[in-house]
């Protein structure tokens, strides 16, 4: 009963698809339809991050979240990166941006803050931050991601606020975007 009933719905499902398929095909999308934002796909490589390829996924993933004229991507083996995270026994600290794609710019993961008690998540979206081009905000209140540790030990918020977004967004916002006088600069995340 159950066997003649799943092999029912099977056919089912396999006729429905059949349906579904030529009417999809002889739909395009209509010229007026809203185009996407092209966004700058900057490549990170965490394979030197040691214990913290979470902490940066999770970094990743909030820029990722709270922006969309740049968006960051694992880079597939062999290819180069923009940003290289590494996992080191100092402060952390990261090479100022907005890097552009081609560029090459530094995270350093460092384990000292981890030892402290700071937030790995929150550390890697700060550092990430410097990546894409913002500057320290210190001293700052937890509700400032670039605060950094000035936003205390026990500070887990991991996300920018309104105005360290949208100065990303403006980083990112197209080929004539202002250059600080500071990109290139290493930050260090000392407290
Ligand atoms: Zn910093």
């Amino acid at each position: 009963m159950l066997r003649k009933f799943s092999v029912g719905a099977v056919a089912g499902a396999a006729a429905i698809s059949l349906m579904a398929a030529p009417s999809a095909a002889a739909a395009p999308a209509p010229a007026t339809a809203p185009r996407p934002a092209l966004a700058t796909t900057l490549y990170y490589d965490a394979t030197q991050a040691g214990e913290f390829k979470t902490a940066v996924a999770e970094g990743v993933k909030v820029w990722n979240t709270h922006v969309k004229n740049v968006q960051l991507v694992e880079a597939p083996q062999g290819r180069r990166a923009e940003i290289q995270i590494v996992a080191d026994p100092g402060w952390p600290r990261a090479t100022l941006g907005p890097v552009r794609p081609g560029g090459r710019v530094t995270v350093w993961f460092g384990r000292q803050a981890v030892t402290q008690g700071y937030n790995t998540t929150r550390i890697a979206s700060h550092e990430l931050g410097h990546s894409l081009g913002l500057p320290d905000a210190k001293p700052g209140p937890c509700s400032s991601l670039m605060s950094g540790s000035t936003g205390g030990v026990s500070c887990a918020n991991p996300n920018p606020n309104a105005t360290e977004a949208a100065r990303v967004e403006a980083n990112y916002r197209g080929v004539n975007t202002p250059r600080s006088p500071f990109e290139g600069r290493v930050l260090v995340d000392a407290p």
